[in-house]
């Protein structure tokens, strides 16, 4: 087995690290520390989150700058406040026998002021999100000319929210580096170009398979019909009651609409969106972290960068439209060597999505039933007996009551005591679930099976014969060739929509770009929405079912009306 003492790290930081309990280094740790102590190699580490990447890049920074120069040497950059608070954390830890070495977080949405004064402290190491490092660099308030190190943490996640100029723009603001260490999960050609731009001969190392989720998580999938996405959603949470999980919705108006009806039926649960302010992002976080919050719903975008520990599960209420986030997603559960289960709802139009993914997570996803109304109940039931086995109990605090307790139920035998505690907790519950519908989708399951069973050649027949037998049944067009697909919508210009903010309204509501919108004809009572051909059923997804002014809005192609 390997140990810290062989990468040459000095004697102050492995006393550190030994107190927060690390016997060995990881894999990217084991590999990258030595070279990045030489200080002058340009690296390229790709690594998932949770790999153990902040020591890996933060021991070696500790040791290479020079705590005797009160100016920032190092820079960090990361696309999350949470990542930025988070690195600062563990730096913070690395760094408590050093002297002298001071490290600044510098993110958006907290008082630029303090900050400032922070940094004219004199201080060494400055981890930045892009944007509030952007800002202080055109105040003049940050001096990155004496940076050393460059380490650029969760590189694509940074392309992904589009801080590609930024990156850019921090790279050349950075005159004097001697070495920039970039760090990512995945590898896409936008990130190669970023390097072959700024940098020269870098070391490459990779931990695991590049764009591999990581083998401690279960990939479930379940089918089922759209409109019993949301059942289905609950279902699962119902069947899993120790559940500390992610759901990861495509849209905010979803992540928002689904923790309302959520919480109204007594989950704990909280979204987290880009409409909130830092404030309330804050405190959402904050409640899921110490788990008064069992469960957080959100977006991607919202839910970047989020490290939290001891995820059970990641719950795709909807799978992503880009296939490579579905690693992002899924890697926040199954960390630090723990067990995890991503759980994906699936409509049947996706399975042949789910190939790709199986492709890219390189290994296979479990095709499994949303569980019977029976067989929640029964979970949950010895989830329950569970429970009150190993409930602690104070001995002491119930000396007093014990006798009364006897002397109250004398006349109840055990049977009926423990029945009626039963009911207390189970009686809404199995009258919920008693008339509980099946929600797999089961005429078409035999297909399915035969997928996850027959070769590639065979699978990609079945899913050709597949998707026009789906078709078929729901009466659609399909006409080839053009490149929309125009939808009808039951909201118009007596709803008080103009078209712009029709246009808007569409927009937010589905979490798309203007640039997949053709034209939009109004009327008193409908409306007609050309969107592309390969983004309709998302819109419709986002759109169809959800409320406006208390009204159901309605949409569908329009040509299958
Ligand atoms: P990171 O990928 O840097 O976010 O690290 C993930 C988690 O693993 C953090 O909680 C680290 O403190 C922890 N960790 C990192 N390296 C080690 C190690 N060598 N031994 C034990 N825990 C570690």
């Amino acid at each position: 087995m390997h140990q810290f003492d062989a990468l040459g790290l000095e004697e102050n930081l492995m006393k550190a690290i030994t107190e927060m309990g690390y016997t060995q280094p990881t894999p990217i740790q084991e590999k990258s520390i030595p070279i990045l102590l030489s200080g002058t190699k340009d690296f390229i580490g790709l690594a998932q989150t949770g790999t153990g990447k902040t020591a890996a890049f933060g021991l070696p920074l500790l040791q290479l700058i020079n705590t005797a120069d009160k100016f920032p040497q190092a820079l960090i950059v990361c696309p999350t406040r949470e990542l930025c608070l988070q690195i600062v954390t563990e730096i913070e830890k690395f760094k408590k026998h050093k002297r002298g070495m001071e490290v600044v977080a510098v993110y958006g949405g907290a008082s630029i002021g303090l900050q400032i004064r922070t940094i004219k402290r004199g201080i060494q190491i400055v981890v930045a999100t892009p944007g509030r490092l952007i800002d202080l660099i055109e105040r003049k308030a940050i001096n990155l000319h004496e940076i050393r190190y460059v380490v650029l943490d969760e590189a694509d996640e940074m392309l992904n929210m589009g801080f590609q100029d930024d990156i850019e723009f921090i790279l050349q603001n950075t005159p004097k580096k001697e070495s920039t260490w970039l760090f990512s999960a995945t590898m896409p050609p936008e990130i190669r170009k970023v390097s072959k731009k700024y940098m020269n001969e870098p070391a490459e190392v990779t931990v695991g398979q590049v764009n591999t989720a990581n083998v401690n998580i279960d990939h479930q999938y379940f089918i089922v019909a759209s409109h019993h996405r949301y059942e289905a959603l609950k279902r699962l949470i119902d069947f899993n009651p120790g559940i500390y999980g992610i759901i990861f919705t495509r849209t905010k108006a979803d992540a928002q609409e689904i923790a309302e009806k959520l919480t109204r039926e007594g989950y704990d649960i909280d979204a987290l969106h880009g409409d909130l302010s830092q404030q309330q992002r804050d405190a959402v976080m904050g409640q899921f972290r110490d788990k008064t919050l069992q469960l957080l719903i959100a977006t991607d975008v919202a839910a970047r960068g989020i490290d939290v520990k001891d995820i059970t599960h990641v719950i795709n209420y909807e799978l992503p439209d880009d296939t490579e986030v579905y690693t992002h997603r899924s890697g926040r559960t199954g960390r630090a060597g723990k067990t995890g289960v991503c759980m994906s709802i699936v409509h049947s139009r996706e399975i042949g999505k789910l190939r790709q993914i199986e492709r890219i997570i390189k290994v296979p996803m479990h095709k499994l039933e949303i569980p019977s109304g029976k067989d929640v109940c029964r979970k949950q039931f010895f989830a329950f007996m569970d429970k009150i086995i190993h409930t602690q109990i104070n001995d002491e605090s119930y000396e007093a009551y014990v006798p009364i307790l006897i002397e109250k139920f004398a006349d109840m035998s055990k049977e009926d005591i423990l029945k009626r505690v039963a009911a207390m907790e189970f009686d809404r519950f199995l009258k919920y679930y008693e008339t509980a519908e099946d929600l797999n989708v089961r005429e078409r399951s035999r297909t399915f099976d035969k997928f996850s069973r027959d070769g590639r050649s065979e699978r990609g027949r079945d899913q050709g014969r597949e998707r026009s037998a789906y078709r078929d049944t729901q009466g659609r067009s399909f006409k080839g060739g053009d490149q929309f697909t125009r939808l009808f919508v039951n909201l118009g210009t007596k709803d008080g929509f103009y078209k712009a903010s029709f246009l808007q309204f569409v927009l937010d509501m589905s979490d798309m770009k203007k640039e997949s919108l053709g034209r939009i004809d109004m009327r008193e009572l409908n409306s007609w929405v050309e969107v592309e051909k390969k983004s309709a059923s998302r819109m419709i997804a986002s759109i169809n079912g959800k409320k406006f002014k208390g009204r159901n809005i309605r949409m569908n192609e329009a040509d299958s009306r």
